[in-house]
């Protein structure tokens, strides 16, 4: 990386369209955050960039067969917008859903597609940002000014999955795909398919490729934890047979599933024994109490250490109780032309090998970004409350939840990042930074994320990329719904932590 960075020539910052809030992509968060700034904002122009061809954002990237939410849409649907179908929703769905939600509050005007933001620069003279963002469709690049920047971007890259190296892989005969990749023309009618992973991506891909398949082998290294149900709540159906209106059961049934979540999350900690054979006992209901569940669905870490993901209709528990689909549960020793070697000696024969392996984390949506010329290193900044970051003036960012379903933060961020604006501009300021108050000095810095309480993969290889946080609630990274559902709505903008000019 250069030690400094070319200001924008006068004449580029001329051509460059102005907005007041720049918004980075159009999934579920950034089209949120567009619904939010003309409900709560109305005065501020603003503008979505997406490097894709249409919106959704992981609806829209991710098309392998099933595709789903784990989370109910009570909840990962926007607290604006009633949630009338069952629970766990398809891709199609979601993105109907938010189709819905662009036309209802017209936001299709606000929205650029095929722009892919390259590079941001902070100008302090200016008090602006500097957008350059490159034209997938024409090649051109857009130029775009901003006095804030809303990053909606995600947390891993678009373009590709992560799928470990592993020895012998060129040698395999078959096909290698990755689930985020899912090529359009891929024909596995009879073929013998070998899924590595054991995620909520691998746990829907096995049952929804066994009707075609030969058969379906779910490898994994270790085994994870799983929740299964009906898909369907029957509070949400008896109201509905009551004729309640639509937005109250939005309401009723996201309180009587969050109050739900909220039991069960405290109970993993206080009783983790108990919620553990809870969990396994919903596996054994499906499997039986034999070795099937006591060798591949029994894990060794404390539930909700990693994600549970939810099996609708225990699909994937009774593909395997058919025989349509096994797991094996060992390590890759090395591909074979005719598939894969084991560390326990045995072969798994495969025409087709998914690798379910997870993603790229890419922290700002690989964006080259700087301020007043000098290249950013955001591993270096300490975060306020997971939203905002120390020397990133003017700009917030949604990461959502994790064990929670993650619009429940994208709503609370999008009405603090309202608040802010309306604060900044009732105070007639133009930039707003968060740094360090004399009391933080001696703050003890965290990584992003309790590795302890939470260690998925992309972001265990990714940590050392990602900013900082510290021990005090200002500058916490709690990813606790119900603490942050009443801590963020009472942040009092005029701590010290606010640095306005
Ligand atoms: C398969 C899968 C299933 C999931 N299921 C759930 C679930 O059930 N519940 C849950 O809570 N979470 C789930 N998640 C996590 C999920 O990613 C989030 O819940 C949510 O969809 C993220 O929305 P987002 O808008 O913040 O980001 P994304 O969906 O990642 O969208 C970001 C958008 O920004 C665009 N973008 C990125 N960089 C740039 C750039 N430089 N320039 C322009 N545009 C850019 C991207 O193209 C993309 O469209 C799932 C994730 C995956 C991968």
């Amino acid at each position: 990386m250069p030690d400094s960075i070319p200001q924008q020539s006068p004449r580029t910052a001329q051509d460059a369209t102005h907005f007041d809030v720049l918004i980075v992509g159009a999934g579920i968060s950034g089209i949120g955050a567009g619904y939010h700034l003309r409900q709560q904002c109305p005065g501020r122009s603003f503008v979505i960039l997406e490097s894709q061809d249409s919106f959704g954002g992981t609806w829209w990237t991710h098309k392998y067969p099933g595709i789903r939410s784990d989370s109910d849409l009570y909840t990962f649907g926007y607290r604006f917008k009633p949630w009338t179908g069952a629970p766990i929703a398809t891709a199609e769905e979601i993105r109907k859903y938010l189709g819905e939600v662009i036309t209802e509050n017209g936001l299709d005007d606000h929205i650029r597609y095929h722009h892919r933001i390259e590079s941001a620069a902070w100008d302090s003279e200016a008090r602006r940002w500097h957008i350059e963002a490159r034209r997938s469709d024409t090649g051109e690049v857009a130029r775009f000014t901003c006095q804030f920047l809303y990053m909606c971007q995600g947390y891993y890259r678009h373009s590709e999955g992560y799928t470990p190296e592993w020895p012998g892989m060129e040698s395999f005969r078959g096909r290698i795909v990755h689930p985020q990749t899912w090529p359009e023309d891929l024909d596995y009618s009879g073929q013998r398919v070998v899924v590595i992973g054991s995620g909520a991506t691998a746990a829907t891909v096995v049952p929804n490729m066994t009707g075609k398949a030969a058969h379906v082998t779910m490898l994994q290294r270790s085994p994870t934890f799983f929740r299964t149900g009906r898909n369907a709540i029957e509070l949400a159906d008896e109201l509905r047979r009551l004729h309640v209106d639509e937005s109250w059961i939005h309401e009723i049934v996201r309180r009587k599933i969050l109050y739900e979540q909220d039991v069960f999350t405290r109970r993993t900690f206080t009783e983790p024994e108990k919620t553990r054979e809870e969990l396994l006992s919903q596996v054994r209901a499906h499997l039986g109490e034999g070795e099937v569940v006591e060798k591949h669905f029994t894990p060794s870490y404390r539930p909700w250490r990693q994600r549970i993901a939810f099996i609708p209709d225990a699909d994937l528990f009774k593909e395997v109780a058919a025989g349509r689909a096994s797991v094996v549960t060992d390590e890759i020793e090395r591909f074979l032309p005719e598939g894969i070697l084991l560390k326990s000696g045995k072969t798994l024969e495969a025409d087709l090998i998914v690798t379910a392996t997870g993603f790229h984390l890419n922290a700002l949506g690989d964006i080259q970004f700087s301020v007043d010329g000098k290249p950013l290193d955001f591993a270096e900044t300490i975060t306020y409350r997971g939203m905002m970051f120390t020397g990133l003036p003017n700009l917030a960012w949604v990461f959502g939840y994790f064990r929670a379903a993650w619009t429940l933060r994208a709503d609370l961020v999008a009405d603090f990042v309202c608040r802010l604006l309306n604060h900044m501009e009732a105070k007639g300021v133009e930039q707003v930074e968060v740094a360090l108050r004399p009391e933080d000095a001696e703050m003890k810095l965290l990584p992003w994320i309790d590795g302890e309480n939470f260690n998925p993969g992309y972001l265990t290889r990714g940590l050392h990329l990602l900013p900082k946080r510290g021990d005090k609630p200002e500058w916490a990274h709690t990813q606790d719904y119900w603490n942050e559902k009443d801590a963020l709505p009472a942040i009092d903008l005029e701590d010290a932590a606010f640095r306005y000019r």
